[in-house]
Formats: C-alpha cells, sequence, structure tokens
C-alpha cells in the first residue's frame, strides 16, 4: 500500500483518502456500511465539512467506535469568532469525538491572520490550545489564496484542486507545500466527474509523493475500484499515459470544474452542471443528459439576467454567462440531430 505523510504535522496515512462530501446523497446505514469497508481496507483518514449537511453524523455513526485509528478532516466556513466556535462545537458533537485532527477553513475569499479584524486565526490557536484541534489548514480552489496561506507559515495543511488536468501553476502549489513542509490534500482529483478512469486519476496523484487525495465516494463499487489500487498501484505508463494526454488535449484551456462556488442564481440556474453539459454529454453516458428534467434545467438559460453574480464569483475566472450560452446553443443543436 502506498502512503502519505501530510508535511511537519507527521500524520501518515493511506494514499486514499476518503472524501464523505457524496455520502449526504445516502442513508445513514449505507453510508456506515461503505465507510466500515473503507476503514476495513486500510482507509484512516476521512476529509468533510460542516457544510455537508449530515456527512459528519455519519462518520460519528460509523466511525466513533475506532476514532482513536483514524485522522478526521472537516471544514468551516464561518466569517466570524462566533460562528466558528459554532461550528466547531457542532461538528465535534456530530462525530462523537473531542478532537479534530485538522481543522480546516473551508474556501475563504482571503487567507486568515492574526489580527485581520475577523478573528478567525485567533480561534483557531484558542482551539488548537484547548485541544480541540490538532493541526491547522485551508482549503482553497483560488491559486492566490492558497499561495499565501503557504507563503504565510501559518497552516499546516492546504487542500487545493488537483487532477491530471492541473495546469504548471496548480503544480507549483504542490510542489511549494513540499518545499514548505506543508500537508498537501487533493480535491476533485476526478474533476467533478469530467475524468472517468479512476486508475488514470490515481497513476497522476502516485508521481506526488506528497499529495493526498480524497476521493468522493458514495457507491461501493467506486471505492471498491480506489481500494484495488492499495494493492495493484497504477502508473503513467502505456494506455493510461496515452489517456491522459488525450484528456489533457481535449480539455485544456477554460472550462467548469462543478465546483458550485458561483451559486445559487437568481433564475435558479444549475449552473454546475450547466455549464459544463457540453463534456458531461460527451464524457459520461449522454442519455442521462438528455432526459425532461435535464432538458428542463437547460431551458433555464434563456431566463439569464446577465447579472454577472455567477462569474464574479467564480475561482476559475471563467466568464460564467458565454459559457452557458454556448453549452446551451450546443445542447440544443444536439436535442435537434446534430451528431456528437
Ligand atoms: S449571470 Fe445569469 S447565470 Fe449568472 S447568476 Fe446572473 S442570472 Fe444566474
Ligand atoms: S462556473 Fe466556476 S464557480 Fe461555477 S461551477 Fe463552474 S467552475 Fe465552479
Amino acid at each position: 500500500m502506498d502512503y502519505v505523510t501530510l508535511g511537519r504535522t507527521e500524520i501518515k496515512v493511506c494514499k486514499n483518502g476518503f472524501g464523505a462530501l457524496p455520502i449526504q446523497r445516502i442513508s445513514f446505514d449505507s453510508a456506515k456500511e461503505i465507510l466500515l469497508h473503507a476503514y476495513n481496507s486500510g482507509i484512516n483518514f476521512f476529509d468533510t465539512a460542516r457544510f455537508y449537511t449530515d456527512s459528519e453524523e455519519k462518520i460519528g455513526y460509523a466511525l466513533s467506535d475506532v476514532r482513536d485509528k483514524i485522522y478526521i478532516a472537516t471544514k468551516t466556513a464561518a466569517q466570524n469568532a462566533d460562528d466558528f466556535w459554532k461550528d466547531l462545537n457542532t461538528s465535534l458533537n456530530n462525530m462523537k469525538t473531542d478532537y479534530i485532527d485538522i481543522y480546516q477553513f473551508h474556501n475563504p475569499s482571503f487567507c486568515p491572520k492574526p489580527n485581520d479584524g475577523t478573528g478567525l486565526y485567533e480561534a483557531m490557536l484558542e482551539a488548537k490550545a484547548q485541544g480541540k484541534i490538532r493541526f491547522i489548514g485551508l482549503t482553497n480552489h483560488r491559486l492566490a489564496v492558497a499561495q499565501e496561506a503557504i507563503d504565510s507559515g501559518l497552516y499546516d495543511t492546504i487542500q487545493f484542486p488537483f487532477c491530471y488536468l492541473a495546469t504548471d501553476k496548480d503544480i507549483a502549489i504542490v510542489e511549494n507545500c513540499k518545499k514548505n513542509n506543508l500537508g498537501f490534500i487533493a480535491m476533485k482529483g476526478l474533476s467533478g466527474g469530467l475524468i472517468t478512469n479512476s486508475a488514470a486519476a490515481y497513476a497522476f496523484m502516485a508521481q506526488y509523493d506528497n499529495v493526498l487525495p480524497i476521493w468522493g465516494v458514495q457507491r461501493m463499487s467506486e471505492l471498491n475500484e480506489f481500494l484495488s489500487y492499495n494493492t495493484n498501484p497504477p502508473s503513467v505508463t502505456g494506455e493510461i499515459k496515452e489517456l491522459i494526454d488525450n484528456d489533457r488535449k481535449m480539455l485544456a484551456g477554460e472550462f467548469c470544474r462543478g465546483c458550485g462556488y458561483c451559486m445559487p442564481c437568481p433564475v435558479g440556474i444549475e449552473i454546475n452542471n450547466c455549464a459544463r453539459m457540453s463534456l458531461l454529454l460527451r464524457r459520461s453516458p449522454s442519455e442521462l443528459q438528455l432526459t425532461p428534467a435535464v432538458q428542463a434545467k437547460m431551458k433555464k438559460i434563456e431566463n439569464c439576467l446577465h447579472c454577472n453574480q455567477c462569474k464574479s464569483k467564480c475561482p476559475y475566472g471563467l466568464d460564467t454567462p458565454k459559457l452557458l450560452e454556448e453549452n446551451y446553443k450546443d445542447y440544443v443543436e444536439i436535442l435537434n440531430g446534430k451528431e456528437f
């Protein structure tokens, strides 16, 4: 089995981490079955967030008996110290534990620091002094905030999107974490569903010994795919190399990662799927995207107000309204019989 050490935390875990966002969508008992199977198969790092509805409770429900054998990371999106403490106490309660291994600021638009007026970083230090958290982390989708957090010396880990579609600037974040002895936790290893070959996704990550991918799984079959790489780790050679090279060519440039940070939209457009529909149609079973329900969602693009709220919130700097228009045009043409 491959292991990763998260920089100066010295937390050493199985190279496959568990991303607990998708277990929100399944029952408590199904989540328990999957979480326990992951644990019994060697996975010992679980990442969740206060924001993921009942995901933390499911972790508490499934794993409280083995709490001392696993590492838990969760996140707060609090903007002030009062909300920070509310979130932290709720998370501890939900997960039936009295400490969190890595407590992360959840995608803040700035890098929290002491004396910045928010009281957030001071609250982290106080929580650490009280033994409620062990290490301080930050998650982000913005290169500048991630780099600032690394340079600040205030953080033990960075969680950032990373997959085989990464740009040189994304790779530089990984390398800078290594240089500065910070742990690097990779989110969106399947690029929000655009990468469909998990072996290729894993093989790419395996090239970086400081990277801990957290795979979001909600089905046993998905989990078993990743578990199989514990015993037979794939590498970037032959067919996998060719597939990665082709995907990098096809998906080069600006595309929507499906993160949803631009939402909600005032007219209810499901931007995180509609703005990448052309890719979803071509990279996943297209019939799933052509149902009456999806057609109705796409039709809402006609109501776009061009208010640019989404554009201003997109951490990738995408021109979201334009992207929606392009995807809608392609979609309508496909409905009308265009070959794709
Ligand atoms: S520009 Fe259009 S899609 Fe974006 S938030 Fe405004 S109405 Fe919604
Ligand atoms: S448009 Fe930007 S913010 Fe919105 S889902 Fe896509 S990548 Fe995320």
